[in-house]
């Protein structure tokens, strides 16, 4: 893959990890930190820029850095994100892999699958503890 775009950003958050042992299973917050990797193929355009000039938009990337209210993740209760199955950082990271490709193959257009994206999600719960995924 001939390019890769990297961004990071942060939202704040609470969730409490069901059934868990411990001081995890009660509400509480983190600050967490998100870096999304995206490699491509090709270049394509995006809903700023009508040339084939980008591997995406930063901010289609970046999308779960918004309040709750405008469709992201910042300040809400995780436990009540749709789709999300669970909160660890594990889960979150896997469902920002899911949804952040479901959003960037959304704005295709029709033709383009966009199969060549390669995402990798890792998740800062804190300073110390991140989880990555990528498929
Ligand atoms: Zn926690």
């Amino acid at each position: 893959m001939p390019w890769r775009l990297a961004t990071e950003f942060r939202f704040d958050a609470a969730h409490r990890i069901d059934d868990y042992d411990g001081p995890c299973g009660r509400l509480h917050g983190h600050g967490y930190r998100v870096r999304l990797e995206l490699e491509a193929a090709r270049l394509r355009p995006s809903a700023h820029l009508p040339k084939p000039e980008m591997v995406a938009d930063f901010k289609t990337l970046r999308w779960a850095k918004r309040d709750r209210d405008q469709g992201g993740l910042d300040h809400q209760l995780l436990n009540e994100q749709p789709g999300l199955a669970g909160t660890t950082a594990e889960q979150i990271a896997s469902y920002l892999h899911a949804e952040t490709l479901r959003r960037l193959r959304s704005a295709l257009p029709p033709g383009d699958s966009g199969d060549d994206f390669k995402l990798t999600v890792t998740v800062w719960e804190t300073e110390e503890s991140c989880c990555a995924y990528w498929e």
